[in-house]
């Protein structure tokens, strides 16, 4: 397909807000595309060139901004001056590029294959030199556009579209295309976590996919309990398991090949090949899906902070020398296929039960502490024996329940001691003073509220100079505008804040402020995004739960 068909759709949808256009608009979209195309169109018209939670383009402003100028010929100073008059680097290269005398002759047609094929290149260079191989690779698709073409391409590679297409649209729209049912498409979703391939297999009309060996599964979420009473009264046959504080994995056997995915679907076998070791060794099943969570452990076994975990997570290179440094430890709590068999809509105790038989333990291989409790007592001394073990306390799931691929539907509910911390997005900052004015000290931190981010207050405390350090670098290429000391960053960085109270308050947009916020941790991108963040419909679910807890 010629990439200006697509830019026709987008301009399209760009005009409109109705929601029924716009599926209509995505629909027709789908349905007159090649085969061929249809992976690539239907990540394309969600702004993406990955499924959700996959590799992120990761390219700054800054670099565009470059690209740009060299492109078209402008300076890198009116490339900022158009960025600052239209708020919209996509607009800025549209601009710009139409003021430039087109050479339009021998400009070769731009297709969706060679957009999408260009961009997906990005995220994997890396070493000496990939800053300016990334700039080749957008240059040359800048190149060869038109300045419409141009306004699109620069938001994709930015990840911001600005036409409105959410996922439910995307499922609303191959319902209509393929004339199937907008639950099934949801359904599939949930399992195989690609809108690419859902398309795919609506077209084909094989919505029903079954969960297969080496393509991870959308992981299944708890939702909160004010106590652990409460969580056990809920279900009729209840277990309790630990709610460790580590990293959620998925482990994919199939004979002796193993991959391990995060809980946002990303390939994380290359960070873990210790763990990928221990499971070729201590499962007893051909194939199998299984999931737990790592702790980073010391020699004794103790569990250590998230922190030391995340700098396993975040090492790419010199891998066997972090292996050894950091060592892990995996708690395994699921099973959602055993040798050719779903067992997602099976029970929990019988998904437990099957994992059993299949772990041989061992120190760093082990099965999640779990009981199925007679007694409140019984679990209560669980619960503090996790928190003793610097843990987060339980999780109380009910034994009877399916597995519900990525979605919160009350069948897990989780029980800690503090108040439910809150993972809130980075939208801004303030330069240090003296000692500190290399670093940004403190944040400007929101929730999420549909597609934005609403301010619900500044953080400036629970910051060691290496988290500040840390913060800034990730930040510093995220800069949008700055105002004096203020700095406006773009919604990337993810943190979890801790507080003592949430209380009301006309001055944030929210509506609410966290009194004495606090950092626990920087999130890693693996783990938590903006999208994974707190609403501020759960920060007023948290403030009316606070209320009961008093
Ligand atoms: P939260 O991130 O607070 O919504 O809590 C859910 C997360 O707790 C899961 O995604 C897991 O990473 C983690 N977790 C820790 N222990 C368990 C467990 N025993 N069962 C399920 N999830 C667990």
């Amino acid at each position: 397909m010629r990439y200006a068909k697509l830019v026709e759709c987008y301009e399209k949808l760009e005009k409109t807000t109705k929601k029924l256009e716009k599926r209509d608009i995505l629909a027709g979209l789908y349905r007159d595309c090649e085969e061929d195309d249809l992976y690539r169109v239907t990540l394309l018209s969600m702004g993406a060139v990955f499924s959700a939670g996959g590799l992120e383009l990761g390219i700054a402003e800054e670099t565009i901004k470059r690209v740009i100028a060299k492109v078209t010929g402008a300076g890198e100073a009116d490339v900022t001056k158009k960025f600052k008059e239209t708020g919209d680097l996509g607009l800025a290269a549209e601009q710009l590029l139409k003021n430039k005398k087109q050479e339009t002759l021998g400009r070769k047609d731009l297709t969706v294959e060679k957009v999408f094929e260009n961009l997906r290149k990005l995220p994997e260079i890396s070493g000496t030199g990939s800053q300016d191989k990334k700039i080749l690779l957008i240059a040359e698709l800048l190149s060869s556009a038109s300045p419409k073409e141009a306004r699109y391409i620069m938001r994709t590679v930015l990840g911001e579209m600005r036409v409105g297409v959410a996922a439910g649209l995307v499922r609303d729209a191959l319902a209509k295309a393929f004339e199937q049912n907008s639950e099934d498409i949801e359904k599939c979703f949930d399992v195989i976590g690609d809108y690419g391939r859902v398309a795919q297999l609506a077209a084909e009309g094989k919505l029903h996919a079954e969960i297969t060996v080496g393509m991870p599964v959308r992981v299944m979420l708890a939702d909160r309990s004010p106590g652990l009473k409460e969580a056990l009264d809920e279900f009729e046959k209840a277990a309790a398991e630990w709610k460790y504080d580590g990293f959620r994995i998925q482990g994919h056997k199939s004979g002796n090949k193993i991959k391990i995915f995060s809980r946002r679907m990303e390939d994380v076998t290359n960070q873990f090949p210790d763990i990928a070791k221990w499971a070729r060794e201590n499962i007893k099943a051909k194939e199998c899906i299984i999931e737990g969570e790592a702790l980073a452990v010391d020699k004794n076994l103790k569990p250590l902070p998230f922190q030391v975990l995340s700098r396993r997570i975040q090492r790419k290179y010199d891998i066997e020398k972090t292996v050894k440094e950091i060592p892990v430890q995996i708690n395994l709590f699921e099973l959602l296929y055993l040798n050719g068999v779903s067992y997602m809509n099976k029970p929990l105790s019988d998904r437990w039960n099957a994992l059993k038989k299949i772990i041989k333990e061992t120190d760093h291989f082990r099965l999640a502490d779990h009981i199925e409790p007679k007694s409140y007592e019984e679990a209560e001394k669980f619960y503090k024996r996790s928190l003793a073990m610097q843990q987060e306390g339980v999780i109380v799931k009910n034994l009877d329940a399916h597995y519900q691929p990525g979605k919160r539907v009350g069948f897990w509910l989780k029980v800690k001691e503090i108040l439910e911390p809150l993972d809130l997005v980075v939208v801004g900052g303030e330069w240090g003073e003296g000692k500190r004015a290399r670093w940004i000290g403190s944040l400007i931190l929101a929730a999420r509220h549909g597609n934005e981010f609403v301010e619900t207050g500044r953080m400036a405390s629970g910051l060691t100079e290496q988290q500040m350090e840390d913060l800034t670098k990730k930040l510093k290429p995220l800069i949008t505008e700055e105002h004096g000391k203020i700095v406006k960053v773009k919604p990337e960085i993810v943190v979890e804040v801790g507080y003592e109270e949430i209380q009301r308050s006309p001055k944030y947009p929210s509506g609410y402020a966290l009194r004495f916020p606090r950092l626990l941790r920087i999130r890693e991108k693996e783990d938590k995004g903006p999208k994974d963040a707190n609403t501020v419909a759960d920060i007023e679910k948290f403030f009316r739960m606070q209320g009961r807890k008093k």
